[in-house]
């Protein structure tokens, strides 16, 4: 068992307990900084597939796939509050469903939160309420982390593990994504009261 382990999605895990899965949302300055801007298009293509290989393109979390294509990669982040840098710990396999739930504000912003929230309860074995509390904490705390504007990216992870070099205009590439998306919440929020908590920064902080 324990050698089977590392290929037992999480849920299934004797040695993990739940949430198995919760929104873990990246904070509005780091919007656009991930591995697909920041290293050529190869490197990025050679890193996801691995993560698919290493699951046999089933997702880690909870084993299953999508109807239309399997898996999808996810971007591990840490985040230090102290500090405001975002470590990435690793990429792994996620079935649609559960990268619907990770990326919370997205599934949001395209009306999916239902789903995703029936999505979270049927992984975490949870009721409704618990469900959406978790949800609104993790909107607590994107909202905070989104207060700052100094946060760095570390993607030394990939750099060691699978020998890249981050490409120069990656910086400038990553900044441009980054306007691109607070424009569109901008445009889709910004007449709307009743996603405030989302939005309050990017209109009365910033
Ligand atoms: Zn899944």
């Amino acid at each position: 068992m324990e050698a089977l382990l590392p290929f037992v999605p999480y849920r299934f895990r004797p040695d993990r307990k739940p949430p198995y899965l919760r929104p873990w949302m990246v904070p509005q300055a780091l919007w656009g900084r991930n591995l697909r801007a920041l290293l050529i298009k190869a490197d990025w293509d050679r890193i996801r597939k691995d993560a698919y290989d290493r699951s046999g393109s089933r997702c880690r979390v909870c084993g299953g796939r999508g109807p239309k294509w399997p898996v999808e990669a996810d971007e591990g982040w840490q985040y230090d509050d102290t500090t405001r840098v975002q470590t990435l710990k690793g990429v792994i396999s996620l079935c649609p469903d559960c990268h619907a739930v990770r990326h919370w504000g997205k599934t949001m912003s395209s009306g999916r939160q239902n789903e995703a929230l029936a999505w979270m309860c049927e992984v975490n074995g949870w009721t409704r309420a618990e469900a959406q509390r978790c949800a609104d904490d993790a909107m607590d705390q994107w909202h905070d982390r989104s207060r700052f504007q100094d946060w760095k990216c570390d993607i030394s992870w990939a750099v060691k593990t699978y020998g890249v070099t981050p490409i120069e205009e990656g910086d400038a590439i990553a900044e441009e994504r980054n306007q691109s998306f607070v424009q569109k919440a901008r445009e889709q929020y910004g007449s709307q009261g009743n996603h405030s908590s989302f939005i309050n920064h990017l209109f009365y902080e910033s």
